[in-house]
């Protein structure tokens, strides 16, 4: 047994330190980023924030809403191929670099990919996305992934450090996506007491992945604009969204009414609820490491889209980045005892 004593930072334990700048405005901010691969020859541009592939979250809907705002969403993968079939119909060429397809790890997930590249052969991205991306499984999923589509972008996922986002990158992965226990129905911490802070997850990750000429997501631990914001100025490519973006119209999820109050159901991946509806039962060998929580209606994901980049335009203005790309540059951080003033919270 080893222990590490230098202490790991979420997102709690720090703020943005402003600083000096030149901007007038915040219009003045750019948040659009273009991406060049390590592997796959596709030049990406868009604005870097991705819907989770929950299917409370990443639906045909959902992917629509934000590609018409040139975000990304990853769609999960319980649609069948017929439903993609006539998803399909529904896309002009303008939105296939937001839509991710994603798979699991199984024999039936890769013949499923296949079909769904059958229909929509120009849909560029792939996310492999496994809860524990830890196994030689996973590594060789990935290596055979990228043999078989040399030129889509591929992102593999879930770890939380440095070494282990080489491996997957030198494997074939274009994008490593980082986080492991910080989601907001994921109780893997309770469940396994294994996870890592977000924010030192995200340092530690995008330092590996960009010495390599790779990327990162950061997925899960958002609660608010301002840990976006944290995420890009630790470094994050990418910033993947569940929670923030549960609720909407375009969401998926029961509705429910309560005290002619409106909610929507959002679960973990993992889940009773979600292994319950997709495989019939929680097997026997393995505990739900994820909750299930009625989120209150928000109607359509347009205006909290508009909160989320309205926040991130002012904190580039607060540190003078004309350009999401310079965030990071430009974030120092404080360690801090406190956030928000809490007097009139509920
Ligand atoms: P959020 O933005 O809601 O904080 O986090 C979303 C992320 O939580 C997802 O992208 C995924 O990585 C993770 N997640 C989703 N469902 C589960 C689950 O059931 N268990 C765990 N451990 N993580 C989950």
């Amino acid at each position: 047994m080893r222990i590490e004593y230098d202490i790991k930072l979420g997102f709690k334990d720090v703020m943005i330190r402003p600083k000096r700048s030149t901007l007038k405005s915040r219009a003045q901010v750019t948040l659009e980023r273009e991406f060049k691969f390590l592997h796959s020859p596709l030049i990406w541009s868009g604005i870097p924030v991705m819907a989770a592939n929950m299917d409370t979250v990443g639906t045909f809907n959902m992917a629509l809403a934000l590609a018409d705002k040139k975000l990304c969403t990853t769609i999960h993968k319980h649609y069948t191929v017929e439903e993609w079939g006539k998803f399909a119909v529904s896309i002009p060429e303008s939105y296939y670099n937001y839509i991710a397809v994603s798979t699991g790890i199984g024999k039936a997930d890769s013949d499923k990919l296949k079909a769904i590249f059958k229909i929509i052969p120009a849909l560029q991205m792939i996310c492999i996305d496994v809860a524990n991306g830890y196994s030689e499984y996973f590594v060789n999923f990935v290596r055979r992934t990228r043999e078989q589509y040399p030129e889509k972008v591929i992102i593999a996922g879930n770890v939380v450090t440095g070494e282990m986002v080489e491996e997957l990158l030198l494997s074939g992965a274009d994008i490593v996506k980082v986080g492991i226990g910080p989601g907001s129905v994921c109780t893997t911490r309770v469940k396994t007491g294994v996870g890592y802070p977000q924010l030192s997850a995200i340092i530690e990750c995008s330092d590996a992945a960009h010495g390599l000429g790779g990327q990162i997501i950061s997925d899960g631990g958002c609660a608010s604009p301002g840990d976006i914001a944290k995420a890009f100025g630790a470094g994050a490519d990418f910033v993947m969204l569940g929670g923030m973006l549960a609720g909407h119209n375009e969401s998926g999820g029961e509705i429910v009414e309560r005290n002619g109050q409106s909610f929507r159901k959002f679960y973990g991946m993992s889940s009773s609820t979600a292994m319950t509806k997709h495989i019939g039962s929680v097997a026997e060998y393995r505990a739900s490491e994820g909750k299930t929580v009625e989120v209150p209606y928000k109607g359509e994901v347009e205006s909290t889209i508009q909160d989320i980049l309205g926040g991130l335009r002012s904190t580039c203005t607060y540190v003078g980045a004309a350009r999401l790309k310079e965030l990071t540059k430009r974030t120092t951080f404080i360690r801090v005892n406190e956030q928000e003033n809490q007097i009139y919270s509920e």
